[in-house]
């Protein structure tokens, strides 16, 4: 089974660029290729403070969405070389975030109010079943 690494430079490139395609896929398919998305990979030090308390000691992908102007950006976030994900993590991911694009009209509306814990678990839960109900990954 492919597994996508982080220990190199070049590693770090394919992936990225893997990515950024599995994304717009799925931005194709969700309806939202019209917009304006960056995919970016950050890599170790150059991960934001801001998404190391999201990410939690995890790796894993963050999105932010501007409904309004119809813009997102993508980060996949690697902490560091011993980083890897497999094929069907890494699909997951870019549907998820991709996911989160799609709903945003919605999730972002309700963004600063009410208790943070259960709306981000809300909306987390909502994004998961519905990427994993769109790849037909059901577990
Ligand atoms: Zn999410």
């Amino acid at each position: 089974m492919k597994v996508w690494t982080c220990r190199t430079t070049k590693e770090r490139e394919k992936l990225g660029s893997y990515f950024a395609d599995l994304c717009k896929v799925w931005a194709k398919k969700m309806g939202v290729n019209h917009w304006d998305i960056d995919v970016i990979l950050e890599f170790g030090t150059d991960i934001t403070q801001d998404h190391r308390e999201l990410l939690d000691g995890t790796n894993g992908g963050i999105t932010n969405s501007n409904p309004t102007y119809e813009r997102a950006t993508i980060h996949l976030c690697a902490l560091d070389e011993d980083t890897h994900w497999t094929q069907r993590e890494i699909e997951e991911i870019a549907a998820h975030e991709v996911v989160h694009i799609l709903l945003s009209p919605v999730t972002n509306t309700f963004s600063g109010q009410g208790d943070n814990f259960l709306r981000d678990r809300t909306v987390e839960s909502v994004v998961t079943r519905t990427s994993r109900a769109l790849m037909g990954w059901f577990d």
